[in-house]
């Protein structure tokens, strides 16, 4: 069976010392949990290090939110996946909806990145999802497909396993405005019948797929309970300490 993943993306929020009061929280309560779910925390770059260092020896593993594809050069202002495994950085989320909308990222760059997060032994999860306009207009499936095409162009059926997916509708970003139960699980069930119908059943089997889209408390339990939902990437959420464990919870 598929271990349920919670990410928290803290998105561009916090200091290291505020980061850190959050993740000595999380270690305290998390650590007189059993847990049978991985737990991810994905920290703006400059806390990477501390987060690392004082998630060692616990549950909690940690990400980075994006990433560059080269290995190093003369790409002002980016950072490599080769830093991100020096600091010890095990997840990386490539293709987040803000990455796509507000700095261009395409499904080409997406890809490349995928695969440079390979190269360095960084488990990718890989943000799609449909806007609002995209929705009304019935494309959402086709919309999802094609993304899912681009990121995955060359990508091995053995690290398709590997991957996460996380659907992420833009409408329910930071809006407060969450997908229904049963309309995340429409969407993630049709990305595993899209990965079956490419990668074949196991791979669909294996393949983890989170929603995300104003994550809270009170709905984790819903969402978290569909047969195709195998995880949660938790923006705003994850940066309360009740709100993060209780969806962990919920996954647990
Ligand atoms: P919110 O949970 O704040 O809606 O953000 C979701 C998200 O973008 C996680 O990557």
């Amino acid at each position: 069976m598929r271990k349920p993943i919670i990410a928290g993306n803290w998105k561009m929020n916090g200091t290291i010392a505020s980061g850190s009061i959050l993740i000595e929280a999380f270690n305290n309560v998390l650590q007189d949990m059993d847990l049978s779910c991985d737990v991810v925390v994905c920290p703006p770059f400059t806390a990477l290090e501390r987060a690392v260092t004082l998630t060692r020896n616990t549950a909690i593993e940690v990400g980075a939110q994006t990433m560059d594809y080269h290995d190093a050069g003369a790409f002002t202002g980016e950072i490599s996946p080769l830093m991100l495994t020096e600091v010890g950085v095990s997840y990386v989320i490539i293709g987040h909806s803000e990455r796509r909308e507000y700095y261009g990222e395409a499904d080409e760059t997406v890809n490349a990145k995928i695969k440079s997060a390979f190269r360095h032994n960084l488990i990718p999860i890989v943000c799609v999802g449909e806007s609002l306009e995209q929705r009304e207009a019935g494309h959402t499936l086709e919309w999802i497909t094609s993304q899912l095409k681009g990121a995955l162009q060359g990508i091995s059926k053995e690290q398709v396993s590997q991957l996460i997916i996380a659907y992420e509708p833009i409408w329910a970003i930071g809006t407060g405005k969450t997908a229904t139960a049963a309309q995340a699980e429409t969407v993630c069930k049709s990305i595993r019948d899209y990965i079956r119908s490419v990668y074949g059943h196991d791979v669909s089997n294996e393949v983890r797929i989170q929603y995300g889209g104003s994550v809270k408390s009170d709905n984790s339990k819903q969402i978290l309970g569909q047969p195709n939902i195998d995880g949660a990437l938790v923006g705003g959420a994850s940066l309360v300490v009740d709100d993060f464990v209780e969806i962990i919870k919920a996954a647990n």
